[in-house]
């Protein structure tokens, strides 16, 4: 066997792997393959570097895929703690506008006539009514921005106590 079978043989193996070779390359790489040691241990090593290669290649997306796992389902347990917090907010929210919305007419009468009885000018008590509608959603406005800044919240009422 000349050497310039092996040459062929081990060009053929290269090719093989990156660009593919014809059926009747193949026939001879297969035949020359099956005759010859030397070419099926080089084909072997060659196999063998390739699939550590590829090891290498899919370990690091392997596990910068499951570093993000870690974080969607560390960031899913956030916001499932956070979650009855926000629905009670929410509901006390609800309850509390339509409640609002109920009483209206007596807290508007009976700011109107408070507002006549200490002789307040209209806008002052037309502001209060304002204010007392608004006030579930400054008091929810108040409390999701105390869970925004939990951190630094706890911190300033540890101080102050
Ligand atoms: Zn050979």
């Amino acid at each position: 066997m000349t050497n310039d079978l092996h040459a062929r043989a081990e060009t053929l193996i290269a090719k093989e792997r990156v660009e593919g070779i014809s059926p009747v390359e193949q026939e001879w790489l297969g035949k020359h393959l099956g005759e010859c040691a030397q070419c099926t241990e080089s084909a072997h090593a060659m196999q063998q570097a390739l699939r550590s290669l590829r090891t290498l290649s899919i370990s690091v997306p392997r596990e910068l895929a499951a570093r993000t796992q870690l974080r969607v389902w560390l960031r899913a347990q956030e916001l499932q703690a956070r979650e009855p917090r926000w629905r009670l907010i929410w509901a006390l929210c609800g309850a509390s506008w339509v409640a609002g919305a109920a009483t209206a007419p007596y807290v508007w009468r009976g700011l109107e006539w408070i507002g006549h009885r200490t002789g307040m000018p209209d806008l002052v008590w037309k502001m209060g009514f304002g204010v007392w509608w608004a006030l579930p959603a400054i008091v929810a406005a108040a409390v999701l921005l105390m869970e925004g800044g939990e951190g630094t919240t706890r911190k300033n009422v540890n101080g102050a106590a």
